[in-house]
């Protein structure tokens, strides 16, 4: 029998509500899916000011936590009615700017207090001692700005499981010495099989030593974790905990990503309908100013523009791939220097290139509906999203072979072919001649529509839902 379980969901952030990347995604359907399955789940997470809702917020309690007094607020996911409590301490959050950087982009002096607050008071809140009347089974937290949840939760006698999850091993949460001592932490972690990492505090470390159980977001990036190339050092600490490891892959919000209803889109479609979805590629090249032209293949990347992304090879590329006849439409932001080199090809070539510097929801699916080929060459990709969104829209993904995106997208070959299984186009090594013959290779196959549109409707058909990763998990917390 199935019993309800009780799960605090501990996250930095969490869409609508805020959103930096794929982390917010993950934190506002995963939990939906798992309401809908009958458990009951709260989210916890800061009171930024950034914080946009149309649901009211209401005051729960207060607690006082390494002297500091702070307030839980209670308000509900919009649309689903999840509850989030928010951790409200204004002296820490109440300021412009995202969960990680100021207004100006500049990271948060003081990331490692805020978010060791952040953890204590999910500590206290999953010990029940809040005045919130509600104790979790389970406290699933969320990469590393939770990390210290599961490291203080040992050291509590009779205390709820924990789970963590890897959305991103690159960030680490990693602070001096002295920010240890100046947090007033408890000794008994400090040391290197504690959050003591080459003598500085790693809040991962906390999740990773200290979690009952460890998740990442994909079965193949939960092996590449464990070799030096994708563990930044702490390899060793996940072969070694490798019996409780699992990857379960990102399901996404089939209601949100959805072409038969989205509403920031000008057409909706589906796989049935495809035709309609040129109407969106028309849009789309209005809007950026790009000469509408209903045969060329349309490229779109929406992404933090990083290394992790593989912007640089798409620059290697540009070259080469402004020699065909081919239009490619960007969206991000980030690194300054990608930023300039981008908008310097979009200067030279505005009937070819168009670059978007910044943050839009709304475009960012009109380039999912719109483009023919969605361009992600990451170095590493823990899950990715786009890649997922891009099939869902009848937009045939080029990615590389790695985490997520390996288990997500199926290469277009012969044999994939033939049994209608292809949804796009993998290239294996991080450079720019192996991205420029997958480049090619869809470019072929764009000039045989009626391959083409199988491989469409291969991608639109598949089940993106949450509905079996939520169950994955459920699994993992009823062996708790
Ligand atoms: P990551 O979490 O590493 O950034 P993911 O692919 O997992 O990458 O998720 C990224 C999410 O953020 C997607 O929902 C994507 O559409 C969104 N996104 C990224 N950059 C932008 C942007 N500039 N404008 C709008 N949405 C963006």
């Amino acid at each position: 029998m199935n019993i309800t379980k009780k799960i605090l969901f501990v996250t930095s952030e969490v869409h609508p509500l805020i959103k930096t990347g794929g982390l917010a995604d993950i934190s506002g359907s995963l939990p939906k899916a798992l309401a809908e399955l009958g458990e009951d789940v709260r989210i916890i997470m800061p009171n930024y000011q950034a914080i946009k809702t149309t649901e009211d917020i209401r005051y729960l309690s207060t607690i006082h936590v390494n002297n500091c007094a702070v307030n839980i607020l209670e308000t509900k996911l919009p649309g689903n009615g999840v509850i989030v409590w928010l951790v409200d301490f204004p002296a820490f959050f109440n300021f412009p700017g995202n969960p990680y950087v100021d207004e100006h982009g500049k990271p948060w002096a003081n990331s490692a207090e805020r978010f060791a607050l952040f953890c204590r008071v999910a500590v206290e809140v999953a010990m029940n001692r809040s005045y919130l009347d509600w104790k979790p089974d389970i406290v699933h937290c969320n990469d590393w700005q939770s990390g210290l949840v599961p490291a203080l939760l040992s050291l509590e006698y009779s205390r709820p499981a924990t789970v963590f999850t890897i959305h991103n091993m690159a960030y680490q949460g990693i602070f001096p010495r002295t920010t240890y001592q100046s947090l007033n932490l408890p000794g008994q972690l400090w040391n290197p099989g504690g959050v003591e990492f080459h003598d500085m505090l790693s809040f991962l470390k906390g999740g990773l030593i200290f979690a009952d159980r460890i998740t990442t977001v994909s079965p193949t990036y939960a092996k590449e974790i464990q070799t030096a190339e994708f563990g930044y050092g702490l390899e060793g600490v996940l072969s070694h905990r490798k019996h409780f490891l699992s990857g379960i892959t990102n399901g996404i919000d089939c209601d949100h990503w959805n072409p038969e209803t989205d509403s920031n889109i000008v057409q909706t479609y589906s796989h049935t309908t495809l035709a309609k979805k040129l109407a969106n590629k028309t849009a789309l090249q209005e809007r950026l100013s790009l000469p509408v032209d209903k045969n060329i293949p349309l490229f779109g990347l929406i992404s933090r523009l990083v290394e992790q992304k593989g912007i640089d090879l798409i620059l290697e590329c540009l070259p080469e791939m402004l020699s065909h006849p081919l239009q490619f439409v960007l969206l991000g932001s980030g690194n300054k220097g990608y930023e300039q080199r981008l908008h310097n090809f979009a200067e030279a070539h505005p009937d070819k290139i168009s670059i978007t510097i910044g943050y839009d929801e709304t475009l960012a699916h009109l380039i999912e509906a719109g483009s023919d080929i969605f361009l992600m060459p990451s170095r590493f990709e823990p899950c990715g999203l786009n890649q997922i969104y891009s099939q869902r829209y009848g937009t045939l993904p080029i990615v590389r072979k790695t985490g997520g995106l390996a288990d997500t997208v199926i290469d277009t070959l012969p044999e994939t072919l033939s049994n209608n299984t292809a949804t796009g186009f993998v290239f294996n090594e991080a450079n720019a001649g192996t991205l420029m013959e997958a480049i090619k290779r869809s470019l072929i196959l764009y000039g045989h529509p009626k391959t083409w549109k199988q491989l469409q409707i291969n991608g639109m058909k598949r089940d993106y839902s949450w509905n079996k990763s939520a169950h994955q998990y459920l699994t993992l917390y009823n062996h708790l």
